[in-house]
């Protein structure tokens, strides 16, 4: 469903997707309402966005959390209602009422509520890439039957969804790439924070510099993935899905600058890319306003200012979590669940100073090995049950 319009239930709004989006969003009061903001710890943010947005419902993870932020909108005139738990955050991924869901919770949690608005049928502007990574049939099964109107907000995924003909970026299950002249997906990479940095010193990294990404401000986690090239493994996974890509279909482009978003390769020799300054709020309006354009709110290019771009091949053996991606990708089944849950514990891990960075792909490795064939992945339980399963071998390695 195609519609000016968009009711909205912004999943993660107190995250650094989430704060992108309500910045759009505020630009266009006559295009976007609010139906729902969600968030986990961050309750005097949500406090602060439910009086501007004036939502009909906030959500929150525990009923604690639920009780300080009623009294304090209750206090302060607001009408706004706060719910609690995972039902909560499904009840207001599928109400009638919401047209479009933006999915930004962080990692496999995001995952349910995601997969409910796309059997709901709306309009799901994908941040999560987790949900693809975690339940890539599942989840592209439920937007075929329901016709659910798949956006990709990770911005080499947007990039590539803006340069694929129509037709396939809308109904990719209906024929392949190769129908279409699609040769490749040359998905880029900046390669993070640690693309030169000698080897040797890779056990020394602190958190701190981890996180201090060069091109992109985001959350911690994808932060994180980023200097481990992990990012691009899950974002390998997550374009398989999108785009009904193989393996074979999809390269990994290292380019420092963050200038190119994404390009694909057509048979005829044609590379079409997508080009833009790194601010998600440019992917974040596209989905918004698909298939229109509005004003972001971000700079202008300037192809000047950039001077030249650069590309290289990826660095595999200083960046194992990119082989382990691809890796599972082919392995199929379970193991890219697996994968991503126990990335998820290594990742906590080295915030928490229990793991050093280089540990991360040892870790997630030997989890791969320890539980991989005890996994199921038919139904959605087979799949929670993986990550669950997963989550405690990672934990169990740690102690
Ligand atoms: P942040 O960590 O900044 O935000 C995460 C959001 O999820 C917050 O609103 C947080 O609430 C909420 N949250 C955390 N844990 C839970 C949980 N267990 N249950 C429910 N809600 C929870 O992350 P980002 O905004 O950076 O990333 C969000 C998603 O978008 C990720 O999947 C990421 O991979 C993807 N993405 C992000 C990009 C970026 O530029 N940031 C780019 C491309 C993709 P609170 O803060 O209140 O605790
Ligand atoms: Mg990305």
């Amino acid at each position: 469903m195609t519609s000016l319009h968009h009711t909205l239930t912004i999943l993660g709004a107190t995250g650094s997707i989430g704060v992108s989006t309500l910045d759009v969003v505020a630009r266009y009061p006559e295009r976007f309402s609010v139906y729902a903001l969600t968030g986990a710890s961050q309750i005097d943010k949500l406090f602060e966005q439910s009086l501007q947005f004036k939502p009909r419902y906030a959500v929150v993870l525990d009923d604690l959390a639920a009780e300080s932020l009623r009294a304090r909108l209750h206090a302060a005139g607001s009408q706004t209602e706060v719910r609690c738990g995972e039902a909560a955050l499904i009840e207001v991924s599928t109400a009638p009422e919401v047209t479009a869901v933006m999915a930004a919770i962080v990692g496999a949690a995001g995952m349910p509520p995601t997969l409910a608005a796309a059997r709901a049928g709306k309009r799901v502007l994908l941040a999560n890439k987790e949900t693809l990574v975690l339940a890539g049939q599942l989840f592209m099964d439920a937007v075929n039957a329901s016709g659910a109107e798949l956006l990709p907000i990770d911005s080499e995924h947007n990039a590539i969804f803006q340069v694929l003909p129509r037709a396939h970026r809308e109904h990719p299950y209906a024929q392949t790439l190769q129908d279409v002249g699609v040769r490749r997906i040359l998905l880029t990479a900046s390669g993070g924070p640690f693309r030169t940095r000698p080897i040797e010193t890779f056990d020394a990294i602190t958190p701190a510099e981890a996180v201090k990404h060069p091109k992109w401000s985001m959350g911690r986690k994808i932060s994180v993935d980023s200097a481990s090239l992990m990012n691009k493994g899950l974002e390998v996974i997550e374009a398989r899905w999108l785009f009904n890509a193989r393996l074979d279909e999809i390269s990994v482009v290292v380019h420092p600058q963050s200038i190119v978003h994404s390009m694909v390769e057509y048979t005829d020799g044609s590379v079409l890319a997508q080009l833009g300054e790194p601010d998600m709020r440019t992917p974040i309006a596209y989905g918004l306003a698909y298939p229109e354009r509005v004003d972001a709110g971000v700079r202008a290019l300037d192809l000047f200012a950039a001077g030249r771009l650069d590309f290289e091949a990826p660095d595999y053996d200083r960046f194992p979590c990119l082989r382990l991606a691809f890796d599972a990708l082919r392995a199929g089944g379970a193991a890219p669940a697996v994968l991503n849950a126990a990335n998820e514990i290594a990742v906590a891990a080295f915030l928490d100073g229990k793991l050093p960075f280089n540990g991360i792909p040892v870790l997630i490795e030997a989890v791969l090995a320890d539980c991989v064939t005890d996994c199921r992945a038919e139904t959605l339980a087979d799949l929670l049950a993986a990550d669950t399963l997963a989550r405690e071998c990672a934990t169990r390695r740690l102690t």
